[in-house]
């Protein structure tokens, strides 16, 4: 079959450059997937942040001239920190998800693609191809489920029965006709623990996301977090992974593969008042290079006052009342002014009272109100 030794020889080069597990898939419509993804925005499920329009995500050939393959790529990134530091009273940190931690997983997983268009290139002429990370209009998913990299799960992630669901995917579309490799089959069976465990419903049903619902979508947003997910994050401050640590795939699963991905426990569970007080140019510094960082440090600040009010953690009243009175950004304001009252503290609700008086934005003082609320 043409081709074939050329399939060999980059499944071997892959290995060499460190891609954990790749395949080949054809780059035919996917008509399942656009029906699929009509439904999503009809029902108004979608998260917005997809890029294209439904017919670009769903038909390579809009994408690329000519295409006629793509072949997809995973790798795995660790779940534990080594020594990490603690979070306690009076000194209280953030989480940011594992899937953030390390150098950006675009930048990696790009160059890992960038060398193996590299190598193909020197093989044959006439080589062209399109590659994307995340945020290109293919859905990785789904090409990785036709190319065999694993099955979709309940949860709606992609699952390698050798490397669980903690990888990052990527693709080429290429001109190329490679032989496809084989669709998995599914592994969920009769298990449901990750649509019973996520905490807002927003698994609706088995393999169908609510992205509105889903606190990872919800941790990325700039507006204010809806009142009833407030309590439900944690120390999170940026994505949330329920719906992956209790999936048995992923039981006992920490691969350190890639030096890349390793986390700095510092970056990763940050102080969160330090985090307040960061100003733009040390949040590019120092958390630029994470993927977590892609929506500015605006709704990361949001989350770590919620954390701050989860933890009901009163040290930090100072600099809430200080972003409160000061900040200019309302969320931030309203936010603020909100987890000082859940925090409870009698000198929080007086320091309210004052900035209630001298708040000029609607929503901010409806947030204030909320927070005198907690006053028993
Ligand atoms: Fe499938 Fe169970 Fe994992 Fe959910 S938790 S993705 S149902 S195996």
């Amino acid at each position: 079959m043409a081709y074939e030794k050329l399939k060999e020889e980059i499944i071997l080069y892959s290995k060499e450059i460190g891609i954990d597990k790749i395949g080949f898939a054809s780059a035919a419509p996917f008509s399942q997937l656009k029906a699929r993804l009509e439904e999503q925005q009809e029902l108004g499920y979608a998260s917005g942040f997809e890029k294209g329009t439904i017919e670009e995500r769903t038909e390579p050939t809009r994408l690329m001239k000519g295409a006629e393959s793509i072949i997809a790529i995973a790798l795995a990134y660790p779940t534990r920190i080594k020594n990490g530091p603690k979070s306690v009273k009076g000194d209280r940190r953030g989480m940011f998800c594992r899937a953030s931690w390390g150098t950006d997983y675009h930048i990696v997983l790009e160059e890992k693609l960038t060398k193996l268009a590299d190598f193909i290139n020197q093989k044959i002429d006439g080589f062209a191809y399109r590659s994307m990370v995340d945020t290109g209009e293919l859905s990785d998913r789904a090409v990785a489920e036709r190319a065999g990299i694993g099955f979709s799960g309940k949860n709606t992630l992609m699952i390698s029965p050798e490397l669980g669901s903690y990888i990052y995917l990527g693709e080429m579309i290429t001109n190329i006709p490679f032989q496809p490799d084989l669709p998995l089959d599914d592994g969920c069976g009769d298990c449901t623990k990750c649509l019973d465990a996520c905490p807002t419903g927003a698994l609706v049903e088995p393999g169908r996301l609510n992205a509105q619902q889903c606190l990872a979508f919800l941790t990325q947003t700039k507006g204010f977090m809806p009142d009833e997910h407030r309590d439900k994050l944690g120390n999170l401050i940026y994505g949330f992974e329920t719906c992956q640590v209790v999936c048995p795939y992923n039981k006992g699963v920490d691969l350190h593969y890639h030096k890349e991905f390793e986390p700095d426990p510092d970056l990763v569970k940050p102080r969160l008042v330090d985090l307040l007080k960061i100003t733009n140019r040390e949040f590019k510094e120092k958390f630029g290079k994470m993927s977590g960082s892609w929506r500015g440090k605006k709704p990361l600040q949001r989350n770590a006052i919620l954390a701050l009010a989860h933890y009901k953690e009163t040290s930090a009243l100072g600099e809430l009342i200080r972003l409160m009175e000061e900040d200019p950004r309302p969320v931030i304001r309203g936010t603020a002014a909100w987890a000082i009252g859940k925090i409870g503290i009698e000198e929080g609700f007086e320091k309210i009272k004052e900035a209630m008086v001298k708040e000029n934005d609607k929503e901010v003082i409806e947030e204030m109100k909320k927070g005198l609320a907690f006053q028993k």
